[in-house]
C-alpha cells in the first residue's frame, strides 16, 4: 500500500543545475534518484521499484535462455586482470586500490577474469559443456566524464553473462538464445531498439551486435537502413559505394600551385580560396603495421580505421606521427597532397569522382587547385575507407542509409578463445586432447535500461513509464481529502484494486488538484483515476491514460471493473 502522504518522496519544481539529459533531469526531479557521489546515484522508494521491475524482466528471459545465475564479489584482486593484461589496459577507468596489507585490488569494471577461472576451476572435460552462467552486478568505470546521470555512470548496474563451450556450433547457439532473450526483455521494457552489427572481433563475420535505443541523447551512431532493416554502428558500417575508375583527361592543364599561408586546416584554405571541403582531396598519412601509406578521403568525410586496415593488409594502423609526415611530404603537417608523395596511396571510392580538386602540394605554406584524379595522379583502385554517413546507399539493397544517435543497452560478443588462453582454461575432448574452451559474453546496462525507458518515454510534464516497469500501474486521486464522501469512496476503489494485485499510489495529500496533478504527470504512473468534484456528485470518476489526452468516465461503482480491464488490455 502506498500513500503519497508517507511515501519517502520530493518532487522538485526545477531541474538539477547539473541535469544534461532528459532522464536525468526527470529522475531527479520526480523523486526516483539523488545523486550521492560524482556518477553514483541512491535510488529513492519509486526509483528502486522501477530498477526492481527491469531487473526482474532481464533475470526472467536470463533464466529462460537456460543461463544460470552466479554472484561474484565486486571488490576482486589484481592477479587475474594482471594475467589477461587488463590490469594495465584498463588504464584510468580502472578503479585501484591497496588492502591493509599492500595488495593490489580493483573494483571490477566487467568479470570476464572471474567467470572464466570459475569455469576453469570446475570443469576439465568435454562432456561439463556447454555451460553458461551469469550474473547481475555493480560495475565500476572511472568514466572520463561520468555524465547525463544513469546513462552513464562511475557505479552502475550490469547483467554479464558468459557461454562456455567446445565448439563454434555451442557458442552460436548462446549467441542466439541471448539475441532473442535480448529482443524480449527490450521489448518487456517498453524499449524501441535497433540490434546493430558491431566490430567483428576475433572470430571474424558476424561476431557482435550492439543493441541500440534510438534517441536523441545517445552518444553513438546508428547507421541503417529502413527498407531492408540493414543496420550498423559507424564503425562497421558498410556502404554501397561502388568503385568507378577516372578515365585520364587529354591535354588537362597542369594544376595551379597557391600559396596558402598558414592555412593547414580544410576549414582555412577553403575559406581562403572561397571553395567547399567537397572539392577537397583531404590526405592522411597513417601507419600501417609501422610502413606510412597516404590515405585520400574526399574532404568533407571522415576516415575509418578498421576499414583502412583491412584495405591495408595490415594488422594495425594508426595515424602517422610528424617526422613521417616530414619524410613522406616534405613539408610540415597540413600540406600533404597525392602528386609527388613517397608513400603508397589508398583511395576512398568518392575520390575518383571530384573532377577538380584542391590537395596539398607536399611544400610548406601551398596547395594545388585544378588536380584530376586519375590524370594527375594515377588511380588504379578504390575502396571503402571511410565512415558512413545518412543518404549513401545500402549496401544491402537499393534504398539510402540514415543514421541516428542511439544509446548502447546491450551487447552480444562471440569472444572466441581470448580469456580461455590468457587464462589456461581448458577441456580435454574424447581423445583426451585439451584445448581452450570458445566463449561468449553477453552484457546488458540494466541501470542504462532504466535511463533509456526514461528518455524515450516522456513529454514535457514529465515520465510516462510503460506498464511493464512502472513502479505502481494506478495513480488514485481523490480531489479532496477534507470531503469524507471523496475518501470513502477512494478507499473503497484503493481496497478493490489492491485486493485484486493492483499496485496502486494513492495521493492522499491535503493540496490543490492543479498541484497534485503535476506531480502525477511528472511522476508518470500509466493510469489515473480522479475522485471528486462534480464527477463524484454525478456518481462518476475519471480514468486517463498518462500521456493520452483522453479521459474516460466510468461510474463510480463501475470504476474497479473498468480499471482491471483497461489495465489487462495493456499487458
Ligand atoms: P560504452 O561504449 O557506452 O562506454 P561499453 O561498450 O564500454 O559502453 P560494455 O563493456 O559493452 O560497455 O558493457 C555492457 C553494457 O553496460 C553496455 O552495453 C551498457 O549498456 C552498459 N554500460 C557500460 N558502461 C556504462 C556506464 N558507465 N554507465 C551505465 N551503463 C554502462
Ligand atoms: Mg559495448
Amino acid at each position: 500500500m502506498l500513500r503519497m502522504s508517507s511515501l519517502f518522496l520530493r518532487t522538485l519544481r526545477d531541474d538539477p543545475a547539473d541535469a544534461e539529459v532528459a532522464s536525468h533531469r526527470l529522475l531527479v526531479r520526480a523523486g526516483y534518484i539523488r545523486r550521492a557521489a560524482p556518477g553514483g546515484f541512491t535510488w529513492l522508494p519509486l526509483g528502486w521499484k522501477v530498477f526492481q521491475n527491469v531487473e526482474r524482466v532481464v533475470r526472467e528471459e536470463m533464466d529462460r535462455s537456460g543461463f544460470q545465475e552466479v554472484h561474484f564479489p565486486a571488490l576482486l584482486p589484481k592477479e587475474p586482470y594482471e594475467a589477461t593484461g587488463r590490469w594495465a589496459d584498463y588504464g584510468d577507468n580502472l578503479f585501484r586500490l591497496k588492502d591493509r596489507r599492500g595488495n593490489d585490488f580493483l573494483l571490477a569494471p566487467t568479470h570476464e577474469e572471474m567467470f572464466t577461472l570459475l569455469v576453469k576451476d570446475l570443469y576439465s572435460s568435454y562432456k561439463d559443456l556447454p555451460v553458461s552462467i551469469y550474473q547481475i552486478q555493480n560495475k565500476f568505470r572511472d568514466e572520463a566524464r561520468p555524465r547525463a546521470g544513469l546513462l552513464r555512470g562511475r557505479e552502475f548496474v550490469m547483467k554479464d553473462a558468459y557461454s562456455f563451450g567446445t565448439s563454434l556450433e555451442q557458442l552460436n547457439v548462446a549467441y542466439d538464445a541471448m539475441y532473442n532473450a535480448y529482443c524480449r526483455i527490450f521489448e518487456r521494457c517498453g524499449l524501441k531498439y535497433l540490434p546493430v552489427e558491431a566490430e567483428s572481433g576475433p572470430i571474424g563475420g558476424d561476431a557482435s551486435h550492439e543493441f541500440m535505443v534510438p534517441a536523441s541523447n545517445g552518444e553513438d551512431f546508428v547507421i541503417h537502413c529502413p527498407a531492408c532493416s540493414y543496420a550498423a554502428n559507424q564503425e562497421r558500417a558498410e556502404t554501397g559505394r561502388k568503385s568507378v575508375l577516372p578515365t585520364p583527361v587529354a591535354n588537362a592543364p597542369a594544376p595551379a600551385l597557391v600559396p596558402t599561408p598558414d592555412a593547414g586546416s580544410i576549414e582555412q584554405v577553403s575559406k581562403l580560396l572561397k571553395s567547399s571541403p567537397q572539392a577537397f582531396i583531404k590526405t592522411l598519412i597513417y601507419k600501417a603495421d609501422g610502413k606510412p601509406v597516404a590515405v585520400l578521403l574526399r574532404g568533407d568525410h571522415t576516415a575509418n580505421e578498421g576499414k583502412i586496415r583491412r584495405a591495408a593488409k595490415a594488422t594495425s594502423v594508426e595515424l602517422a606521427d610528424e617526422a613521417t609526415i616530414l619524410q613522406v611530404t616534405t613539408a610540415p603537417v597540413g600540406f600533404a597532397g597525392p602528386i609527388g608523395i613517397l608513400c603508397p596511396c589508398l583511395i576512398d571510392h568518392d575520390v575518383a569522382s571530384i573532377n577538380s580538386a584542391i590537395v596539398g602540394a607536399n611544400a610548406k605554406d601551398a596547395h594545388l587547385t585544378g588536380v584530376i584524379p586519375g590524370t594527375h595522379f594515377p588511380v588504379t583502385e578504390t575502396f571503402d575507407l571511410r565512415n558512413a554517413e545518412a543518404e549513401d546507399p545500402c549496401p544491402r539493397c537499393s534504398d539510402t542509409l540514415r543514421m541516428v544517435h542511439g544509446i548502447e543497452v546491450g551487447h552480444v560478443f562471440k569472444l572466441g578463445t581470448k580469456y580461455s588462453v590468457s587464462m589456461n582454461a581448458c577441456y580435454v575432448d574424447a581423445q583426451e586432447v585439451s584445448h581452450p574452451i570458445i566463449m561468449g559474453c553477453y552484457g546488458i546496462g540494466v541501470t542504462r535500461v532504466v535511463a533509456s525507458i526514461v528518455e524515450t518515454c516522456h513529454d514535457e510534464n514529465g515520465i510516462i513509464w510503460p506498464l511493464s516497469v512502472a513502479p505502481c500501474s494506478v495513480m488514485l486521486i481523490p480531489l479532496n481529502v477534507t470531503d469524507p464522501e471523496v475518501m470513502k469512496v477512494s478507499e473503497r476503489i484503493y481496497q478493490e484494486l489492491t485486493d485484486a494485485g493492483v499496485d496502486v499510489l494513492m495521493d492522499d495529500r491535503d493540496q490543490r488538484p492543479g498541484f497534485k496533478f503535476k506531480d502525477a504527470d511528472l511522476i508518470g504512473i500509466p493510469l489515473r483515476i480522479t475522485i471528486g468534484g462534480k464527477g463524484l456528485a454525478e456518481g462518476i470518476a475519471e480514468v486517463k491514460w498518462r500521456g493520452s489526452a483522453e479521459t474516460v468516465k466510468p461510474a463510480i461503482a463501475d470504476t474497479t471493473a473498468f480499471v482491471r480491464e483497461q489495465l489487462a488490455g495493456k499487458s
